[in-house]
């Protein structure tokens, strides 16, 4: 059997798969079985922030895996205290829980905005506010998170204590906050999966301001917008607030898996020994990728995605066959007057790596995408839609 094969017979189908075996990359190339080579336009979701086997991030890796791979929780390793540092000192949260896949950051801010409602409001302050069109993770917890119907449909009954209400209307948020005992408010400052669709940063700092009002936690899911994705660090900083909670997985970890959830100084010490914890978070092989990923998100770098993604708007913007460009830094959405579905596969022929996000094209390139590449895919894309 050729892999396709194989795969389908003794995988679980729950992916809709693109017909192509990638096999090696460097970058933002990527290489299949039969040697084609794609501009990956797509960083597997988000996730390869310096693109496929970076130096950088190989040598971090490779050194930890010739010292310490796993110690479990029980006992102390370098680097994922040195990453917890990074990612403390770069944002001013206080400290982090780490665990290895976004949906797992945000079942530990779940747990954490559960506790801290019992603790500091009363008893039945459980309720988290998530927003419509939203989406937290595939859990049955971040399910229920999940703003949307779909991913709800053949699992329920639904966890309990969550509240939808509808993205950039405060006036909604204060309605379902008056009609239900609330721990926290729980946001993606672009929602990603949902269409690319940024909040506006008006809303974002009303809620900043609402959540204090009441004594709320303001949880900001940033699996996908963090690590630089959208020219900076994390997606909340475009509005100048901080948050009480932020999520981070995908990015974070340049191609290994690993999750963070930072607690500010309102939730320090909230989760304390015993109430949580994983068996891989913090591994040492994944820390060590990520704090090599960390160091390298600076200003310039953050300047560089900022104006890489004004390049890609400002070209596709007004391409024939596009009706509207969304996002921001490297994380973009082009409505195309063409089906989502014939833009990606004719990209792919084209050999451009293009993702799809509801009915929308999304690009989540490698944030060390050259120029070069960018050119050349943003014109297989224009070519595309203008079909
Ligand atoms: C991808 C994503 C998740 C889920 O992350 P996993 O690592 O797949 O569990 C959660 N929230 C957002 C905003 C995401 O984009």
């Amino acid at each position: 059997m050729d892999i396709k094969q194989l795969d389908s017979t003794y995988i679980a189908p729950t992916y809709a798969r693109f017909p192509v075996v990638l096999t090696s990359g460097k970058g933002a190339m990527l290489k299949d079985e039969d040697g084609k080579e794609y501009i990956d336009m797509g960083s597997g979701i988000a996730v390869n922030t310096f693109g496929i086997c970076d130096s950088v991030w190989q040598n971090a890796v490779i050194q930890q895996i010739n010292t310490l791979q796993h110690t479990s929780n029980l006992f102390y390793t370098q680097p994922c205290a040195e990453l917890a540092q990074i990612l403390c000192q770069k944002t001013g949260f206080k400290e982090v829980f780490f665990s290895n896949s976004g949906a797992e950051a945000n079942e530990c801010a779940i747990k954490a905005a559960r506790k801290y409602g019992k603790e500091n409001l009363g008893d039945e302050y459980y309720n988290i506010v998530t927003l419509k069109n939203s989406f937290h993770g595939r859990t049955l917890a971040t399910i229920a998170a999940t703003g949307q119907d779909a991913f709800h449909k053949d699992f329920l009954p639904l966890t309990e204590g969550f509240v939808y209400a509808e993205a950039n209307n405060i006036d909604d948020v204060k309605k379902i906050i008056s009609e239900n005992k609330c721990a926290a408010v729980m946001i993606e400052t672009i929602q990603g999966e949902g269409g690319v669709m940024p909040l506006d940063f008006e809303f974002v700092k009303a809620l900043r301001k609402l959540t204090d009002e009441h004594n709320m936690l303001l949880i900001v899911d940033e699996v996908q917008t963090g690590n630089g994705r959208t020219g900076k660090l994390f997606g909340y900083m475009h509005s100048g607030i901080m948050p009480d909670i932020v999520t981070t997985a995908k990015g974070l970890g340049g191609g290994l898996p690993i999750g963070a959830t930072m607690f500010g100084e309102k939730v320090k010490g909230i989760l304390s020994a015993g109430t949580h914890g994983s068996t891989f978070g913090g591994n040492p092989i994944c820390c060590a990728g990520a704090a090599s990923i960390m160091k390298r998100l600076d200003d310039n770098l953050m300047n560089e995605v900022t104006k890489k993604g004004e390049f890609i708007k400002n070209e596709l913007s007004c391409a024939d066959g596009v009706e509207s460009v969304s996002g921001l830094g490297l994380m973009i959405g082009i409505k195309a007057t063409k089906n989502a579905d014939d833009v990606v596969s004719l990209c792919r022929e084209k050999g451009v790596l293009v993702l799809k996000a509801k009915d929308k094209i999304r690009l989540l390139p490698p944030l060390s995408i050259t120029y070069e590449q960018l050119e050349k895919a943003v014109n297989t894309i224009k070519e595309v839609c203008a079909l």
